[in-house]
């Protein structure tokens, strides 16, 4: 089959256990049971409850794009909003097989709620095409995106909606993206995407920003545990933006990064894994895969290694009641979007395990991106010492904000980010009132 006849075919997921996908891996479902855990315990009225459940908006656009060859292809668009009531909604695009309009609104309400935790003033939203950006020529994957962004233009806006790079797509992309919707409006408007390169109205910081955040909460995290950064035993899923910079900056603190997997496969040493070496490796070569300096292992071995803390930074469902089970590590902190599954939580809690929820453990990027939105709206730009400063002091306060809640109310970290977060989107909802 041709690539481009992949891209387009309808996502046929082949499982030996169809039932539990349905029911464990539905990532709008899983995150529905949290929001609903969370709004018994805040009391929400119904009327609220039934608002704060479903997205304002979600958008399906038609892609076409010439490829290389001459021929036309169709791709398949999503834009969700799923809440705008605190600010504009902010949310990253990715370009994946994978997207799936479920799996869009589960991320665009991941993102209201992850604003609303670290009190910036956005709303969430998140965009995706199904496409496989590695079969694309790069005036392919211009043309692309350059047709999505005019297919969702009415809702982009540094006042209404701002993306923001995530899986697949980068600050190349975000630079097309802010050309097109100049270009339509006439003039420049770098406000309108933020993970733009530093040169157009980028923040200095925002690329480490994920992973800088990842670092600040582990290491809070471990204190907690009574425990030291040096010294601590890290494992990594994914060595993409946020799993290779968390890694790196964990190892320049001393952490001993024991294993790191991407899609290509995994590489294990208990002794430490050299990271600047794995990151001249990946930058060569695009894939973890083949490296010689560590034993190999599978994504699956890297979930379940012996370890302290444990960053899946990947992608959704990787942690599932299945292998819960069998994790080692004392803290997992969640790189990614939802990495865990509802019936996962269950297990980690009753193991004792540590978790720092995704909302809270990799709003460092959105952190960062309002930095950015804030510099570009005040033409007036920062130092990324200031950057770093500035995102240190909102991870740490979110950190201990959310854990004193749970200590509160007796409940875990997840549901004490969520009631952190879904109270003061209701909070802003009362005070607005119901327009009718
Ligand atoms: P990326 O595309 O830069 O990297 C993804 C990495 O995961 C790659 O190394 C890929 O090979 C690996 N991977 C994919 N499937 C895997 C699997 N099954 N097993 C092992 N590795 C696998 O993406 P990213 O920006 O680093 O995003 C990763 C996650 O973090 C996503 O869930 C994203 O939504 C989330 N996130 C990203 C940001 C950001 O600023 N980039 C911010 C918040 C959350």
């Amino acid at each position: 089959m041709s690539d481009t006849a992949r891209a387009t075919e309808p996502r046929v997921l082949i499982r030996p256990d169809k039932d539990t996908f349905l029911a464990e891996e539905n990532p709008f479902e899983a995150m529905m049971e949290r929001f609903d855990h969370a709004a018994k315990l805040l009391n929400l009225d119904p009327g609220l409850y039934k608002v704060l459940r479903n997205p304002e908006k979600q958008i399906i656009v038609s892609v076409p794009v010439v490829r290389d060859s001459g021929e036309v292809e169709v791709y398949t668009g999503y834009r969700v909003l799923y809440n705008t009531s605190r600010g504009p909604a902010k949310g990253g695009i990715r370009f994946d097989l994978n997207v799936t309009l479920e799996e869009v609104k589960a991320l665009a309400a991941w993102m209201t709620w992850k604003c609303a935790l670290v009190n910036i003033p956005f709303g969430g939203s998140k965009g995706g095409v199904v496409c496989d950006p590695t079969a694309m020529s790069m005036g392919e994957l211009e043309r692309l995106t350059r047709r999505y962004t005019s297919g969702i233009i009415e809702t982009l806006g540094p006042d209404s909606d701002v993306p923001a790079p995530d899986v697949n797509t980068n600050e190349r992309v975000m630079a097309w993206i802010m050309d097109t919707y100049s270009m339509h409006k006439r003039h420049t408007v770098t406000a309108v995407v933020t993970g733009k390169p530093v040169e157009m109205g980028g923040s200095l910081g925002r690329r480490e920003a994920t992973g800088r955040g990842c670092t600040f909460v582990t290491r809070e995290a471990l204190a907690r545990l009574g425990m030291a950064l040096k010294g601590a035993r890290i494992a990594v899923q994914g060595f993409g933006n946020v799993g290779s910079i968390t890694a790196d900056l964990l190892a320049k603190e001393g952490a001993v990064i024991v294993a790191v997997a991407d899609k290509s496969g995994g590489l294990h040493n208990p002794q430490g894994l050299d990271v600047p070496d794995l990151l001249r490796w990946v930058r060569e070569r695009r894939q973890l895969a083949g490296y010689p300096k560590a034993d190999p292992i599978t994504g699956e071995e890297l979930l379940t290694t012996d370890c302290d803390v444990l960053v899946p930074a990947a992608t959704e469902n990787v942690i599932t009641r299945k292998n819960a089970p069998n994790i080692r590590a004392k803290i997992i902190c969640e790189g990614a979007n939802g990495p865990t599954t509802a019936a996962a939580d269950k297990v980690l809690e009753e193991k004792g395990i540590f978790v720092i929820p995704d909302i809270l453990a990799n709003a460092g990027g959105v952190t960062v991106s309002y930095f950015e939105w804030v510099q570009d709206r005040g033409g007036y730009f920062w130092d990324e010492e200031t950057v770093n400063r500035r995102l240190e002091s909102i991870m740490v306060k979110s950190f201990h904000d959310v854990v004193a809640l749970a200590d509160k109310h007796k409940v875990n970290t997840r549901i004490a980010a969520y009631m952190l977060a879904v109270g003061r989107v209701a909070a802003m909802h009362r005070l607005r009132g119901m327009y009718a």
